[in-house]
């Protein structure tokens, strides 16, 4: 077990922070976005950019080619779903898409919108982590968090709507 400290500031102990989000030990704050049959979609608000959509696999596994057919078939569904929404009811143009395997957490996706304020940080892959990081530290004001609770609740309203 890894203790893990979280958004809130509270600290868990658990093996994998992935498998305690899709089995609902930790609740992600600012909910659950959508679940389909094999994946679970959040946002963190820890990162406050609206739209931002963490898509993580119901299973515990490290790597793409774990995937079974039927997963796999799920992922690209529920990604094409998610994308569809963000632009739907959000105006996102461009999204930045994110997964590693070798990480402390089991496969999960990061949908990372693109705004313009941040092409100052670079235009690609390098731009990211500078992203990230000054949105947790320089847009977590009270206005913009519920900003991004909204896009949630948005994002929710759309993706829970159809099948
Ligand atoms: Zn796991």
């Amino acid at each position: 077990m890894r203790k893990m400290k979280l958004s809130n500031g509270r600290v868990v102990e658990v093996e994998c922070l992935s498998c305690a989000i899709v089995n609902g030990i930790v609740e992600p704050d600012g909910g659950t976005i959508v679940e389909s049959a094999h994946f679970h979609a959040h946002q963190d608000v820890a990162y406050p950019i609206k739209g931002l959509v963490i898509l993580a696999s119901r299973r515990h596994v490290k790597t793409f080619d774990q995937l079974t057919d039927e997963e796999a078939a799920d992922y690209i569904r529920i990604l094409r779903r998610i994308r569809e929404a963000q632009r739907n009811v959000l105006g996102i143009e461009n999204v930045y898409y994110f997964y590693n395997e070798d990480t402390t957490h089991h496969f999960h996706t990061w949908m990372v919108p693109r705004y313009e304020w941040m092409y100052e940080f670079g235009r690609s892959v390098e731009s990211v982590r500078p992203v990230l990081l000054h949105a947790r530290k320089h847009m977590n004001g009270e206005q913009h968090v519920q900003g991004v609770r909204k896009a949630i609740q948005l994002l929710q309203k759309e993706l829970q709507a159809a099948p």
